[in-house]
């Protein structure tokens, strides 16, 4: 999508990222700060997400907020918490991205580890179930709040040996069309976006003999997360779109 993003785009938009220390989530949540929002940067690792909160601090724009979670780990409380905290400081939810997710471990089915398969799930999909639920009476508190998940080819189509990578994004997918259907006659919107292969830390687990530089980096495939946040894309909901 070539989408020119005007520069107040997200003016004071509160907007949640997760896996925001690194990757996609990361370059995006720079350019959400740098165009007027105030991130959540919820990550597992803190010293990842201080660097980021860092370099927004630069832009001289919002600042940013990290909150460290490891997705695997949480418990249905520790949602209910970030909920409670972020009703305190912030009030409501303009946008809510799922960007958080693990790749466990390219192989035949029948080779998954049962404990690789549910440590996938619990993040890429419990995970994403959890906080949607905790979070979304705030983002009815919103004017128009924007939640995007986010799916990969292999969401689409099963392919060979991404086993529970690839029924993660399928469930990722349909967990959107539930709620997009369910809230269709709201004012919030829910779809999917699939990244593409893009130059970060997953992509070269996933493809460690790749040349990257032919890959695109994670500042240059945002458009369509800009658009889906911000007010131009009001009417779209329950859609799967392709950053690349
Ligand atoms: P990265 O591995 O570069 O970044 C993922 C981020 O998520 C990291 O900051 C990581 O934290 C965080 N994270 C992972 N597991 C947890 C957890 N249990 N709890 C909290 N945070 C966690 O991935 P990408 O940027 O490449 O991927 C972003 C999204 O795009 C993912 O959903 C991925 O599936 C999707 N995608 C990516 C493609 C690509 O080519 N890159 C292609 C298609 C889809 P930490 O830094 O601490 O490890």
């Amino acid at each position: 999508m070539n989408y020119s993003s005007p520069t107040n785009l997200l003016n004071n938009k509160t907007i949640l990222i997760t896996g925001a220390g690194d990757g996609i989530g990361k370059a995006l949540a720079i350019k959400c700060a740098s165009l007027g929002a105030k991130v959540i940067l919820l990550g597992r690792t803190l010293s990842k997400l201080d660097s980021v909160a860092q370099q927004i601090a630069l832009l001289n724009k919002q600042s940013a907020e990290p909150i460290q979670l490891d997705l695997n780990g949480a418990t249905e409380e520790h949602y209910v918490n970030l909920a409670e905290h972020i009703k305190s400081e912030y009030g409501y939810l303009d946008g809510l991205v799922h960007n958080a997710s693990q790749l466990g471990k390219l192989c035949k089915f029948t080779e998954i580890e049962t404990e690789t398969w549910h440590e996938v799930m619990q993040t890429n999909v419990n995970a994403a179930f959890l906080l949607t639920k905790q979070l979304l009476p705030l983002l009815q508190q919103a004017d128009n709040a924007s939640t995007i998940f986010t799916t990969s080819s292999v969401g689409h189509k099963g392919r060979a040996l991404w086993g529970t990578y690839s029924v993660s994004k399928f469930a990722t997918e349909g967990m959107m069309q539930v709620i997009a259907d369910e809230y269709n006659k709201s004012s919030m919107r829910f779809n999917a976006v699939n990244p593409g292969g893009t130059r970060t830390s997953m992509r070269a687990s996933a493809y460690p003999e790749e040349d990257t530089n032919r890959l695109k980096t994670p500042e240059e495939i945002l458009d369509t997360y800009l658009y889906l946040l911000g007010d131009d894309s009001l009417e779209v909901t329950g859609q799967r779109f392709n950053a690349q």
